[in-house]
């Protein structure tokens, strides 16, 4: 019988603490408040990473406000690089609407560029992303991100709605694995 070997991860460190990132989303949510305080707004958070930002974020919106979630798998192989795939779509018709999307960690790009051109193919009025972690130097497919919360390293992160195999998405803080 084959014995499979399972590697466990531990967090090794806090990259990003709790207060840390209080602070960010408050002041995020100021740039967004000034910037919509006369128009609609739609919301559009990714799953499953993007469910905590969103849900700090929505506390402190005082815009006309409706929030929609996606879900999407992108595809890196070499037939399909740059694809993404619809696991779960937005239940509301965003055409001549104000759309924030709202993404948990921009590594690539990939993700990030075909969904915004997915939703740009649906004629909302106006998009802007908001990503919550920002990995620097690695970037593929270059997209503007209107806020961004933290800069950080390359190395994989788990905390504050992002995970590894399924675990640590309800930690409070960023941290790092080894
Ligand atoms: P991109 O298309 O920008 O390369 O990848 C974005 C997606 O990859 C994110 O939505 C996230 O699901 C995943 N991802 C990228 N880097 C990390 C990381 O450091 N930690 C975790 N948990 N997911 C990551």
């Amino acid at each position: 019988m084959l014995l499979q070997k399972r590697v466990i991860l531990k967090i090794s460190k806090t990259l990003i603490t709790q207060e840390e990132i209080e602070n960010k989303i408050s002041e995020i949510a100021d740039l967004i408040n000034s910037k919509y305080k006369k128009e609609e707004l739609v919301v559009v958070g990714i799953l499953k990473g993007a469910f905590i930002v969103v849900s700090d974020l929505a506390k402190q919106l005082d815009v006309d406000v409706t929030f929609d979630f996606m879900s999407i798998k992108s595809y890196y192989g070499s037939e399909s690089s740059g694809q993404i795939k619809i696991v779960k779509d937005l239940e509301y018709d965003i055409s001549n609407k104000n759309i924030l999307i709202v993404e948990d960690i921009y590594d690539t790009g990939l993700t990030l560029s075909n969904l915004k051109k997915l939703l740009e193919s649906r004629n909302p009025k106006s998009i802007e992303i908001f990503c919550m972690f920002v990995k620097k130097g690695i970037s593929k497919d270059h997209i503007d991100i209107d806020y961004s919360g933290f800069e950080i390293g390359p190395d994989f992160v788990v905390g504050y709605g992002l995970d590894y195999n399924g675990k640590y998405r309800e930690l409070p803080y960023l941290a790092a694995l080894s």
